[in-house]
């Protein structure tokens, strides 16, 4: 019986064995076909910006003389944006890695959350058109504690979203009122939306919803810095449906400081 046993044992402990080596097998598949799949996409967003920077440039080298000034700046214009488009690639890389790291150090102070909203809101038409807004956020919201550049991006990148997957001139409404303990604030556009099965890995690093996505550009990063980001301050970040008609709703909820931030907001 005893020997049985030990066989049995025995025959046990190699499937086990077998069982985790094909499990080891396949998590080093994943990782390869992540490592490969990372790889193409961050390949493929630093080529497309390059590519029309050396195509303008390379144009303007050889028939400046002869354009008209219109056509010089125009291309001048496009050497400018893609560069920033190349920029800010390599600072959300850069700050994915911090995020991961955990070197994340939010630089906070007490802030209106209304100068942060305006601030992003004229970089956002300044540097992609945004048009079509409507804000409301009370005077009186009480302050946060927040870095105003963190929280500036996380807000640029939902309103670059909202740019991007919205149709153009279609509006986008932000809105912040108070809950509870908490500030809450939406940014909400009239866009497909996101499905709901994807409401939560939309803040997955590098995951897209739509194949057709892919040829928006975009890296799959925003959200997930954006959550790393809001996590760093005490928050929370999330995608709903609209209920009403489609389109995207963020959701950020942020603490309101214990103390008695400013007479003028509390
Ligand atoms: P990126 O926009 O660079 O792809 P994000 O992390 O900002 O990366 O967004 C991840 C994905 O979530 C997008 O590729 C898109 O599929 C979806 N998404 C984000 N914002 C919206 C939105 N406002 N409307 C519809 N889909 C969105």
């Amino acid at each position: 019986l005893f020997d049985a046993l030990a066989d049995q044992a025995a025959v046990a402990i190699e499937r086990t064995q077998l069982a985790a080596d094909v499990d080891r097998a396949k998590l080093a598949a994943e990782a390869d076909r992540l490592r490969s799949a990372l790889l193409t996409s961050i390949s493929h967003d630093l080529k497309t910006p390059l590519a029309a920077i050396l195509g303008a440039a390379g144009t303007l080298k050889e028939f400046a003389p002869a354009l008209p000034d219109e056509a010089r700046v125009e291309l001048l214009s496009t050497v400018i944006d893609e560069s920033e488009r190349l920029n800010r690639f390599i600072a959300n890389l850069l700050d994915m890695t911090r995020i991961e790291s955990g070197a994340m150090e939010p630089n906070v102070g007490l802030h209106y959350v209304g100068d942060i909203v305006g601030t992003a809101l004229s970089r956002a038409k300044k540097i992609i058109g945004l048009r079509k807004t409507e804000v409301a956020i009370p005077p009186d919201l009480p302050m946060l504690r927040a870095d105003p550049v963190l929280f500036e991006q996380v807000l640029f990148n939902l309103l670059d979203n909202a740019a991007k997957y919205a149709p153009e001139g279609s509006l986008v409404r932000i809105r912040a009122w108070t809950d509870a303990g908490w500030v809450v604030l939406h940014v909400m556009d009239e866009g497909p939306g996101i499905p709901a099965e994807d409401l939560e890995r939309v803040f997955d690093t590098f995951y897209r919803v739509r194949k057709g996505d892919q040829v928006t550009a975009g890296t799959g990063l925003g959200l997930s810095i954006s959550r790393g980001f809001i996590e760093a301050m005490g928050g929370t970040i999330t995608a709903e449906r609209r209920a009403d008609r489609s389109g995207a709703i963020f959701t950020i909820r942020m603490p309101i400081p214990k103390e008695t931030p400013n007479p003028e907001y509390s």
